[in-house]
């Protein structure tokens, strides 16, 4: 009944020239039931939306600001990324928590932010090494799902994915065993189940930590893995269409 979701994090990555040849290598190669979602760097989604255009992929922002305008110096709103095409938009990513110290509250009012433009948030969650080798990673997640939810509310959430992306696995190589994800998946979807049931069965739940072509399939036949989000793999045209094709 959940509709599978790939999703393409480019982080900061991409010119003009590589992006045009990127859809012209991806786009061919796709032969995928998931819903697609392509996620470029801000000042790219108006170029992305466009080469897009005529085909069923959704494009995201990878980060906002929680204010609609303002002095805020550098930074753009989710009303601006939704006016450049946007329809998702990534919030909590580790590398935002880590780098730029983005805590539960700044996530939640970027939650907040995504829902009052009409935007679907991606709400990343995941433990660090050392949070995992104490016993804690169930722990830190749901600690990370639950203020969210508590912060933001659960209607702004209605529309919202999860994706659990374990910060020892981003970027590094290792990728989470696909019985463990499902397990975190698992445990995710019980806790949001014991408070809005019907939300937690609809809620894509996506795994991302080096999503490779070589071990998507596995991981998206886990029952509660809803598809991938997808970083350094997803700059290879070719690799992300595999990608996208093993749902
Ligand atoms: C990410 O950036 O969300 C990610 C999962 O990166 P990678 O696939 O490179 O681990």
């Amino acid at each position: 009944m959940r509709r599978p979701v790939v999703a393409g994090n480019w982080k900061m990555h991409g010119t003009r020239g590589w992006i045009e040849q990127w859809l012209r290598d991806w786009l061919p190669q796709l032969d995928s039931r998931a819903e697609l979602i392509v996620l470029p760097p801000a000042g790219y989604l108006g170029l992305v939306r466009a080469g897009l255009d005529g085909h069923a992929v959704v494009v995201g922002a990878q980060n906002v600001h929680a204010e609609p305008a303002g002095a805020y110096t550098g930074e753009i709103s989710a009303e601006m990324v939704r006016d450049l095409g946007a329809q998702v938009v990534l919030v909590g990513h580790s590398e935002r928590r880590g780098h730029f110290g983005e805590t539960d509250e700044i996530v939640a009012a970027k939650v907040v932010a995504a829902h009052r433009a009409g935007l679907r948030p991606v709400l990343c969650v995941g433990e660090s090494l050392d949070e995992r080798r104490r016993g804690d990673a169930e722990q830190v997640v749901l600690r990370q799902v639950e203020s969210v939810v508590r912060l933001a509310g659960w209607e702004r959430l209605d529309r919202a994915m999860i994706a659990y992306e374990p910060v020892w696995a981003i970027g590094t190589g290792e990728t989470a065993l696909p019985a463990d994800a499902q397990h975190m998946h698992a445990t995710i979807r019980g806790w949001l189940g014991r408070e809005a049931p019907e939300l937690a069965r609809r809620m894509p739940i996506l795994y991302g930590g080096s999503v490779k072509a070589s071990n998507a399939k596995a991981l998206f036949a886990e029952p509660d893995v809803d598809g991938g989000l997808v970083g350094g793999a997803s700059l290879d045209a070719r690799e992300f269409a595999l990608i996208c094709n093993a749902v």
